[in-house]
C-alpha cells in the first residue's frame, strides 16, 4: 500500500503556488488568539503562527513564508512519513492477569474476562518473557532496553509472577506497572522503588465520592482512601504517574484533581477522556462542548501552580500534543499520531499469550493476531487482525481526511472507532476536544508560555523512544 507521500503525481504544475496544482495546501486556522493565526500545511505537519496583521505577507508565493515552505517540506515530509511509518516495536503491554479486584464503570475489559479469567503461572510468565528478549534481541539496538508495562486487568493480582519477573530479567527490559493502587502494600512499593520501576495509578478525583461513582470493588466498597495512602507513599518518587479517566461524572471537578495531585507531588498525571468502546463508558461520556472549558482551564491550573510553586505537573496526554506540534519526533505517547502505536510501535499480551495491537483491543477476538507461545511475534504483527490498527490512516478518515490538526491529532482512538462508531474508517469519541487542545497549544506558542507544559529535558530528546514507563499510554 502507497502512503500519501510515495505517490507521484503526473500533474506538469511545479507546485510553486500553494493550494493550486502541485503546490502544498496551506489551511489557515483560528487559534483563538487576539493577534495570531495559524498557518499549516496539515500534510506534514509544517505550521507557522502569523500575525494577522501580515497574513497577506506570508500568502505572497514569493514572501519568507512560502520560500520556508517549500525549501523544507521535503525534510518536514521525510521525518512525517518516519514517524507514521516506519517505527518498529520498543514496548510491550503485559497483562499478567485477565481479572480485576475493582470493577470500574468504564473498563474495556469485558467482564466476564475480569470476573473469571485465567492469571499466568509465574513459570508461564518467565517463558513469556524469555520469548520477548529473543524476539526484540534483532528489532532493537544493544543500548535501546525494550519496555515492558504490566497492565491490566490489575497486575498487583498476579504479584509472585510479575516481581520474579523482574528480577530474572531486569538486564533485558525497561519495567513498568500500570495498577489500580488497592493491592500496593509498603512491601511491594519498596520492592518497585527500590528497583526504579515506573508506577502508573489512576485515581479519578480528589473528592471519594466522585471518585467512587467510577472506580470500586465489585462488592460495591471505596478505594479511593487506600490509593490516597499510596499516593502518600509514593512522594518523592520520581517515576511515577497518576491516570484520571475524565468523564461527565468527574469533569466539573478536574481543578481540584490537579491541585490534588500537585499538592502530593505527583510529577506527571494524564487526564484521559474515557475510551468509549464499552457501553459503561459511553454512558458517562462528557459531551466535548461541555468538557472543553472544564479541561482547558485544568490545563491553565497547572501553570499557575507551577507559577507559584516553582514544580511542575506535567499533563503528559496534552504535553505529548503540544510536543507533536513543536518537535513531533520527541512525542512520548502514540496515540495522537496516525496510525497510532497499537500493533507498530508496541502490541498487547493477553494472560493466555495471545497477541493484541493493544490493550484497547484484549478480548476482543477479531483483533487476535496469534498467540506468544504458539507462533512468531514478527508473523502476528503482520496478520490482517494487526494490519486493521497500523493500516488506520486519517487520510481515509471523515472529516480527518481533511482537518488541518490531522496530524497533531492522529483521530484517536481505532478502539472507539470499530466499536462505538462503526468501522476503522471512522473518527474516535472525542474530535472536538482534539481541535480545542491543538488550538490552546498554538496559543500558548504564540505566547511563549509552552515550556510551563512540557516535561523538563524534552527538547533534548531527538528520538522518537516510547518511554510509556515513565508515562503509560492507553488509558486505565
Ligand atoms: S489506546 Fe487507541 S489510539 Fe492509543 S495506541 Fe491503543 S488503539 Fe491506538
Ligand atoms: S478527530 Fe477531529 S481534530 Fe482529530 S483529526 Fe479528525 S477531524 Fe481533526
Amino acid at each position: 500500500m502507497k502512503n500519501v507521500r510515495e505517490q507521484v503525481s503526473q500533474a506538469a504544475s511545479r507546485g510553486i503556488y500553494f493550494n493550486t496544482g502541485n503546490g502544498p495546501s496551506i489551511q489557515p486556522i483560528d487559534i483563538g488568539h487576539k493577534d495570531y493565526i495559524g498557518l499549516v500545511d496539515p500534510e506534514i505537519a509544517f505550521w507557522s503562527l502569523i500575525r494577522k496583521d501580515r497574513l497577506s505577507e506570508a500568502l505572497d508565493p514569493d514572501g519568507p513564508f512560502m520560500k520556508q515552505v517549500q525549501a523544507q517540506r521535503a525534510q518536514f515530509g521525510e521525518e512525517m512519513r518516519r514517524l507514521r511509518f516506519g517505527l518498529k516495536p520498543t514496548a510491550v503491554y503485559f497483562n499478567p492477569t485477565d481479572r480485576c479486584n475493582l470493577n470500574c464503570t468504564y473498563c474495556y475489559i469485558p467482564e466476564d474476562m475480569r470476573r473469571e479469567g485465567v492469571t499466568m503461572e509465574p513459570a508461564r510468565l518467565l517463558e513469556a518473557l524469555g520469548i520477548l528478549r529473543e524476539f526484540f534481541k534483532p528489532v532493537l539496538p544493544e543500548v535501546v532496553k525494550p519496555q515492558i508495562v504490566f497492565h491490566g486487568a490489575e497486575p498487583m493480582l498476579a504479584r509472585e509472577a510479575i516481581f520474579a519477573g523482574m528480577d530474572q530479567y531486569k538486564d533485558d527490559f525497561r519495567f513498568g506497572v500500570q495498577t489500580n493502587g488497592s493491592l500496593l502494600d509498603a512491601e511491594a512499593i519498596e520492592f518497585l522503588t527500590s528497583r526504579g520501576i515506573g508506577i502508573g495509578l489512576s485515581l479519578d478525583s480528589s473528592i471519594a465520592e466522585v471518585a467512587d461513582r467510577t472506580r470500586q470493588t465489585w462488592g460495591g466498597s471505596s478505594v479511593y482512601s487506600k490509593v490516597c495512602e499510596v499516593l502518600e507513599q509514593l512522594r518523592g518518587y520520581p517515576n511515577y504517574n497518576v491516570i484520571c479517566t475524565v468523564t461527565a461524572q468527574n469533569m466539573e471537578s478536574l481543578n481540584s484533581v490537579v491541585d490534588f495531585y500537585h499538592d502530593h507531588q505527583v510529577p506527571v498525571c494524564m487526564l484521559n477522556p474515557v475510551r468509549c468502546t464499552r457501553q459503561g463508558a459511553r454512558d458517562i461520556k462528557p459531551k466535548d462542548e461541555e468538557l472543553v472549558p472544564y479541561y482547558l482551564a485544568a490545563l491553565d491550573r497547572t501553570e499557575e501552580l507551577y507559577k507559584k510553586t516553582g514544580r511542575k505537573l506535567v499533563v503528559a496526554n496534552f504535553a505529548n500534543v503540544l510536543v507533536g506540534i513543536v518537535a513531533p519526533t520527541a512525542r512520548r505517547l502514540m496515540c495522537d499520531i496516525s496510525p497510532c502505536g497499537g500493533g507498530r510501535c508496541f502490541f498487547a499480551v493477553s494472560a493466555s499469550g495471545d497477541l493484541f495491537p493493544c490493550s484497547e483491543f484484549v478480548g476482543v477476538e477479531e483483533f487476535k493476531g496469534g498467540n506468544l507461545f504458539e507462533g512468531k511475534i514478527e508473523a502476528a504483527l503482520d496478520t490482517p487482525a494487526f494490519q486493521m490498527v497500523t493500516g488506520r490512516k486519517v487520510e481515509d478518515i471523515e472529516p480527518c481526511a481533511r482537518c488541518a490538526v490531522r496530524h497533531f491529532c492522529g483521530s484517536p482512538c481505532p478502539a472507539e472507532a470499530h466499536e462505538m462508531n462503526g468501522g476503522m474508517d471512522q473518527p474516535g469519541a472525542f474530535c472536538e476536544l482534539y481541535e480545542q487542545q491543538a488550538r490552546y497549544a498554538l496559543r500558548l506558542i504564540a505566547d511563549g508560555r509552552e515550556s510551563a507544559f512540557l516535561w523538563d529535558g524534552w527538547d533534548k530528546e531527538t528520538s522518537t523512544d516510547l518511554n510509556i514507563t515513565a508515562i503509560s499510554d492507553p488509558g486505565c
